[in-house]
């Protein structure tokens, strides 16, 4: 029986220990030295290299898009992750599942299996992240009635209808919080002639970013660099702007689900209508995301309870054996 599960996020990776929950909740990025080699920070210690690292030191995220971009960083940071939850000794080669996004291609499932073997995994099984998402979320897939479940992570925003415990229709688009992050920094480059760094974009949206005005989130003070005359700015911004910043993102996602909508069947789409959209993924946590999408799509929608940790916790339902629609959640194992 497997006994950890991995959501192998593009933002964040969080692990599950069976009959423990959540152990380890951090981001995917790792800090290498100047050859590449030597690991010299992974997770919370990494990022906050990022953007700030001296020339010997490279602070990376491995993943890109939802998939393995490097693949010896990403197998050094999950060897690490997997030495800090396992403490001592109790199980040094874990059995993992981990999740892979729905759509990658024959190639990028072989990387996932491969790194996590390459970590120290005594054995490795696959899981549709949707899947894990939708059981993570709460939401009852085994029946015969349509869901909908949208992941709104950190590289790709995962749209996905579900009946019988399976995928029906999914769209994977690649606009979700990293993207939302370049058009805040884009934004205030155009508007102030200042740039910032992307830990600066992203702690403006977390801080005072907002999908709708009946959110706002008074104002900021932050810190970059005017690119006409190479010296430090200090900036006050909005809640207001930030949300402008944010706009075009927020309905290239909308018209994903729009588009999604569009493809399903009929009876599913009455089912989804009757049910509600959820929302999983950091990135549901933007203030109002949930009334702009319920807005636009004529659909009642709602934020799972801790979306960031939904698809571990699916995984975690399927690792502690809960009953979550039998055994075709789990597709592929060594
Ligand atoms: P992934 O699965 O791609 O690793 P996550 O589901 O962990 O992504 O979500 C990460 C994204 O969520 C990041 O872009 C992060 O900035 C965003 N995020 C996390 N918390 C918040 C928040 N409170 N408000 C807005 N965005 C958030
Ligand atoms: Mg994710």
């Amino acid at each position: 029986m497997k006994n950890i599960g991995i959501d192998l996020g593009t933002a964040n990776t969080i692990i599950y220990m069976k009959g423990r929950g959540i152990v380890l909740r951090e981001p995917s990025v790792v800090a290498l030295d100047s050859k590449g080699r030597d690991v010299v920070a992974v997770g919370n210690a990494a990022k906050q290299m990022l953007g700030k690292t001296p020339g010997s030191i490279k602070a990376l995220r491995p993943l890109k898009d939802g998939v393995i971009a490097e693949f010896d960083a990403t197998a050094a940071m999950l060897r690490h992750f997997f030495k800090k939850v396992s403490g001592s000794s109790i199980f040094s080669r874990p059995k993992v599942i981990v999740c892979i996004p729905y759509g990658v291609t024959e190639v990028e499932k072989r990387a996932v299996e491969d790194v996590t073997i390459e970590a120290g995994a005594q054995s490795v099984a696959l899981i549709e992240e949707p899947v894990a998402a939708a059981i993570g979320s709460g939401l009852r897939i085994e029946d015969a009635r349509g869901s909908m479940i949208v992941d709104i992570g950190g590289g790709t925003t995962e749209v996905a209808v579900l009946s019988y415990g399976g995928i029906v229709f999914s769209n994977s688009i690649r606009t979700a919080g990293d993207a939302i992050d370049s058009a805040i920094t884009s934004y205030i480059k155009r508007r102030y002639n200042v740039l910032i760094g992307e830990v600066t974009a992203e702690t403006l949206k977390k801080s005072i970013g907002c999908a709708h005005s009946s959110y706002d989130r008074g104002i900021m003070e932050v810190r970059g660099r005017n690119i006409i005359n190479g010296l430090p700015a200090i900036l006050t911004l909005s809640s207001a702007e930030i949300r402008e910043a944010m706009l075009d993102s927020i309905r290239t996602i909308i018209d994903s689900i729009k588009n999604t909508l569009e493809n399903t069947p009929p009876e599913l789409a009455s089912d989804i209508y009757d049910r509600g959209i959820v929302l999983a993924g950091g990135s549901a946590l933007i203030p109002g995301i949930d009334l702009v999408i319920a807005r636009s799509t004529g659909i009642r929608t709602y934020v799972a309870k801790n979306p960031i940790d939904c698809v571990a916790c699916g995984i975690g339902r399927v690792l502690e054996g809960g009953n979550v629609g039998g055994g075709a959640i789990m597709f592929r194992g060594r």
